[in-house]
């Protein structure tokens, strides 16, 4: 009698378990998982750069139309909008990007990119080093497990195919086509980016500031030029300009907060052409990185500062001050919302174990997935980490970083944590809107 009802419980408790969310998730990934590294290794041959997403889009737009979702496509650029309306509940929407970047993998991979193209008069490769075939790959895959799992959740998917992120465009440009106006604005927003250090099998989250305000900004140094041996008839733009190099090395060593974050690197200096001459205009460009507006105000005014007081000091007149060019455009700091990253850490639990949920600490990189949370409507947010890096890599220490030729994901791990991780989300937010 007692192992009759040892076996009874037994047998509803396998019957329970067969029947939770999470353990169809497993299922559904693996029965999908084989289609899903198909997919992720095709993409990855086939790499295109910034506002080129043409042939990836209409992948993208494809797999999503022949599992029932409304597809709209060149929304802003390549952009692609696939809505699944499966009764009433919230909105979420699920961003991916789509572009590559122009240069040679040097991974040694039997599927790495061969594709060149021609960038600026130039042969170059194409590779997708920043991991956006895997943000593609495990995007679809979550959205064919959502399908699947259309009894467990009510609500609209959101599913965006977004293009240019290399160049910080894409989301803006799908923003200004109307995005929010025409499909409606989420009640959440997610997104996921690999992450070079990060384990396949782990995912990374970050509260608040997770990534920088990006900028460029230029600063064209004027001078008066001469012959090389009368250095006294000029006033040479490239001591100028090395000067005030060093000077804005001050903004972050001494005006800068001591608990605040900044950066400020002159990437690259551009003046002169020969030995002999001393040319009348020098270029510095800059990377400025910030997190709050008020820091980034008080780089761009001591950046000005700085510019004016050293050419004040060489002697130039009023009409050679240097000119500082900041552009209006950039890419805003990214936010997490802490209530849905705390919503979020829990179903990343449950999908991949609690063991596999680490802290990630904020970094100085942009992305411009910030965007879709800083309209006026204020969609709170998260993009997280997804641990990527295989365990022979994890245990060398050899990690190259991302944008390197000789990065690489671990396709079959890390797309079953994306996907997991993501399926149960979307079911937890979308059974529960009010967090
Ligand atoms: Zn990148
Ligand atoms: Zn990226």
């Amino acid at each position: 009698m007692r192992f009759i009802i040892i076996a009874i419980t037994v047998l509803i408790s396998t019957a329970f378990v067969a029947d939770n969310p999470s353990v169809r998730i497993k299922k559904l990934i693996a029965k999908d998982i084989d289609y899903l590294i198909n997919f992720y290794k095709k993409t990855h041959q086939n790499p295109e750069i910034s506002l080129k997403e043409k042939e990836t889009a209409k992948g993208l737009a494809e797999e999503l139309r022949k599992i029932g979702f409304e597809i709209t496509e060149n929304f802003g650029g390549y952009g692609i909008v696939g809505i699944l309306k499966n009764g009433d509940g919230p909105m979420i929407l699920y961003r991916t990007d789509m572009d590559a970047l122009p240069m040679y993998e040097k991974s040694g991979l039997d599927y790495a990119s061969e594709k060149t193209i021609e960038y600026y008069g130039e042969q170059v490769g194409t590779m997708h080093s920043c991991g956006h075939d895997m943000h593609m790959t495990t995007w679809l895959g979550t959205a064919r497990a959502m399908v699947e799992l259309q009894d467990e959740w009510k609500g609209t998917l959101m599913m965006i195919g977004q293009p240019a992120e290399e160049i910080g465009a894409g989301a803006e440009l799908m923003l200004n086509a109307g995005l929010y106006e025409k499909f409606g604005v989420p009640d959440f927003g997610i997104g996921l980016h690999s992450s070079p250090t990060i384990a396949a099998g782990q995912v990374g989250f970050g509260k608040g500031y997770t990534m920088a305000n990006t900028e460029m900004i230029d600063i064209k140094v004027f001078g008066i030029g001469a012959h090389g041996a009368s250095p006294h008839m000029s006033i040479d733009p490239v001591i100028t300009a090395s000067m005030i190099v060093m000077e804005l090395q001050t903004i972050v060593s001494r005006n800068l907060k001591p608990t605040e974050s900044a950066v400020v690197t002159v990437g690259a200096i551009k003046g002169g052409i020969k030995h002999n001459i001393i040319p009348d205009e020098v270029t510095l460009k800059l990377t400025v990185r910030s997190y709050s507006e008020e820091v980034r105000q008080m780089i761009h005014k001591r950046i000005k500062e700085i510019s004016k007081g050293v050419a004040i000091a060489a002697g130039l007149s009023e009409d050679k001050m240097p000119e500082v060019i900041i552009p209006d455009s950039f890419t805003p700091a990214n936010y997490n919302d802490p209530d849905l990253v705390d919503k979020m850490i829990t179903s990343a639990g449950t999908a991949i174990g609690k063991e596999n949920v680490i802290y990630a600490e904020p970094q100085m990189v942009g992305e411009d997935f910030s965007r879709y949370g800083q309209t006026a409507d204020k969609v709170p947010t998260v993009l997280f980490w997804l641990g990527t890096v295989p365990e022979e890599r994890m245990k060398s220490g050899n990690l190259p970083g991302l944008h390197s030729p000789f990065y690489y994901p671990e396709p079959k791990k890390s797309i079953e944590s994306g996907v997991s991780v993501v399926s149960q989300a979307l079911l937890d937010l979308f059974n529960n809107k009010k967090i």
